[in-house]
């Protein structure tokens, strides 16, 4: 993923010593071989690496990937695993990530792990080509969140042991009129929403949610409404 300032003239592209590192190290691509290059916006370059090292020329440009629709994963913070929930949650089309700080999130990260997890999230997105890479947003507490991000008719919040149409259903009859409809689920810490976090976000127009009977892992359960969501939209 290239930023716009590595765009030197005649179509030569300056690469970091990390792309740079990761095209002749990892991808084990020599001088002369073809990789793509991405802005993480949609647009996308045939490109091919040079003799002079750090250097890559650009061939054509490909047609441009169409923005996903919206699909944002509010989560409050886990004590451990959030890594692993960037990058799974990237291959599986999230477009923004909202780490929350509830009630009951113990963990307050530093601000190098903000920028880990944007490094994951274009890694993951690299990967798996899909050309736009996820916003991820700095922490925020519950109330923060709640009181200036705006919501939409599709926004879903998951509560364990909730009696409450699953998410799965409620999703499915969402899309049967408005299949680009932007959805938004929002998962609880290790211990759970307190009542006054669910009345809260209830009052806020948020549709509680059941993600089946079973009791999740707040890692697994961010993951499981994403893969039911996408699932859900590739019908
Ligand atoms: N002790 C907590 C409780 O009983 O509420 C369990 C919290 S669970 C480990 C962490 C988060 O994952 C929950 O706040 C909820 O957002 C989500 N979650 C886990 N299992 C779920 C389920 N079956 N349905 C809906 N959400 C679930």
């Amino acid at each position: 993923t290239i930023d716009p300032d590595q765009l030197g003239s005649s179509d030569t592209l300056q690469l970091t010593r990390e792309q740079t590192h990761y095209l002749q190290r990892v991808l084990r691509l020599k001088s002369g071989d073809l990789f793509i290059a991405q802005d993480g916006a949609g647009h996308q370059w045939r490109s091919q690496l040079m003799e002079v090292s750090g250097q890559a020329k650009i061939l054509s440009d490909l047609a441009p990937k169409p923005p996903p629709a919206s699909l944002e994963l509010v989560a409050a913070l886990p004590k451990a695993g959030f890594d692993d929930v960037v990058r799974q949650a990237t291959e599986l089309g999230v477009t923004a990530i909202y780490p929350i700080l509830s009630t009951r999130t113990l963990l307050k990260p530093s601000p190098k792990k903000i920028m880990r997890w944007q490094r994951i999230a274009q890694e993951a997105s690299e990967q798996c080509e899909r050309g736009h890479v996820p916003q991820i947003f700095a922490p925020e507490s519950f109330e923060h969140w709640i009181n200036n991000v705006p919501n939409n008719s599709g926004n879903f919040f998951c509560v364990a042991r909730v009696n409450a149409p699953t998410l799965l259903t409620r999703v499915q009859s969402l899309l049967v009129d408005s299949p680009q409809q932007s959805l938004r689920v929002v998962v609880g810490p290790e211990g759970g929403w307190t009542n006054r976090e669910i009345t809260v976000a209830i009052a806020h127009g948020y549709q509680q949610t059941s993600l089946g009977s079973g009791i999740l892992r707040a890692t697994t359960a961010s993951l499981t409404a994403l893969a039911i969501v996408s699932s859900a939209r590739e019908q």
